[in-house]
């Protein structure tokens, strides 16, 4: 049997595919699935927009999940009966003032050199693509392909498929021990109980390194980056916006973001912050959000408040996925996801679940495994 620990989207997708391919699993999950990052998630599916300098080795993966994401969201629906809202309107990155515009013309043109297909736009051409955007709104980038879904739904249609192709999932449930004889996995301990396992999938998101029993050398690099996050209510067949709408990104607190969803609620997000595992929602940190939503899109002003929260993003110590085996046998890699989580849920599906099945690493895993963190530093070069 194949044993996952933890129920986010990562466990429930791999999970997925395992049971469907008719393989025994079991998904633990410690409070309740879909529950962890995946729920705080705004569910942005943006490897253009969200491209950055360092982070080039990552734009491959995330541009084929992306890809598939919506073969995934129709095949979840066909599983589930649960529609994941995907949204193809496409992401809009607009600059403010003169130093915003510059910024945005850099970036621009690095997109332009990893062969990104963006159009720039004039600050005119971005309003009437999207009418509410501030007057101040000078020149704007427009991604068709980065599109978007609703992330607790997509944990929720996960989870409806996966049980539905027969996966087993316990929730309340803690992993308290990773068990390892020799360099072997053999299981898992939750309390007193003893979980006998072929192969453990260490899906457990911002927790993962923390979890007792994993050896020294396949404990993953993975800490919590907290985000703030709150949704306003747009008004019910008149949104304020239909695509997602990117700040500038030029001032020392992070761009802030609108993703629209159809039930109507507008989120905005999200804060970073290195706050360990602490998940309180700060005054300053909501402040922050909304004076930079209200900078780009005044009419936020008067739309009601309907959530706030904060979650932790599972971080890596070079903020790419870590997937697949390690040098523990048996012991399997799906965590550190980062603010990537949601986009790369597709790819960690299947390339992960491919290696349970039949022993292959995929080419395109093969960067994103643990041992590039115990390389030495000319051969990752
Ligand atoms: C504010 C915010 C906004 C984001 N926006 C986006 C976005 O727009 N697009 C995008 O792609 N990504 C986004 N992300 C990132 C994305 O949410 C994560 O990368 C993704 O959800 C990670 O999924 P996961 O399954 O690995 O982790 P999680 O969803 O955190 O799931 C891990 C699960 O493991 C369980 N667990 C932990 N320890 C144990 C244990 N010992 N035993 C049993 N269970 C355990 C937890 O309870 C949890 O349910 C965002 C994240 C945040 C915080």
């Amino acid at each position: 049997m194949f044993v996952i620990v933890g129920g986010g989207i990562c466990g429930l997708a791999i999970g997925w595919r395992l049971a469907a391919a008719g393989r025994p699993v079991t998904v633990l999950e410690r409070g309740e699935a879909g529950r962890g990052a995946t729920w705080a998630a705004a569910g942005m599916l943006a490897p253009q927009a969200e491209a950055e300098h360092a982070e080039e080795a990552l734009l491959p993966l995330a541009m084929e999940s992306c890809a598939r994401w919506r073969g995934f969201a129709d095949e979840l629906l066909a599983a589930s009966g649960i529609d994941v809202d995907y949204r193809d309107e496409g992401t809009i990155v607009v600059a403010l003032d003169r130093d915003d515009r510059e910024h945005l013309e850099h970036r621009f043109d690095y997109f332009r050199t990893l062969g990104l297909d963006l159009e720039w736009l004039s600050g005119y051409e971005a309003r009437q693509r999207e009418p509410c955007l501030a007057r101040a709104v000078t020149a704007a980038i427009y991604s068709a392909s980065d599109h978007q879904v609703d992330s607790r739904r997509a944990a929720a249609a996960l989870k409806a498929a996966y049980l539905a192709a027969g996966g087993i999932l316990r929730e309340g449930v803690a992993v308290d021990e990773i068990l390892v004889s020799g360099n072997r996995v053999t299981g898992v301990r939750a309390g007193d109980e003893e979980i006998a396992a072929e192969a453990v999938v260490i899906a457990a998101g911002a927790w993962s390194r923390n979890i007792p029993g994993i050896p020294e050398a396949a404990r993953p690099p993975v800490r919590p980056l907290k985000g703030q996050m709150i949704a306003l209510r747009m008004e019910t067949g008149n949104p304020i916006l239909r695509h997602v709408v990117w700040g500038p990104g030029l001032s020392l607190v992070p761009q802030v973001y609108f993703a629209p969803k159809s039930d109507g609620r507008l989120l905005i997000g999200a804060t970073v912050e290195e706050m360990g595992f602490d998940t309180g929602l700060t005054g300053g940190g909501l402040f922050e959000l909304l004076r930079q939503a209200y900078e780009a899109l005044p009419g936020i002003y008067e739309l009601p408040v309907d959530e706030t929260w904060a979650g932790l993003r599972p971080a890596s110590r070079d903020d790419a996925p870590i997937l697949g085996p390690t040098s523990v046998d048996g012991l399997v890699m799906a965590t550190g996801h980062h603010r990537n989580g949601i986009l790369l849920a597709p790819v960690t599906a299947d390339y992960v679940a491919r290696y349970l099945l039949d022993g292959e690493v995929a080419a395109a895993m093969r960067p994103f495994m643990l041992d590039r963190f115990r390389r030495p530093v000319e051969a990752t070069a």
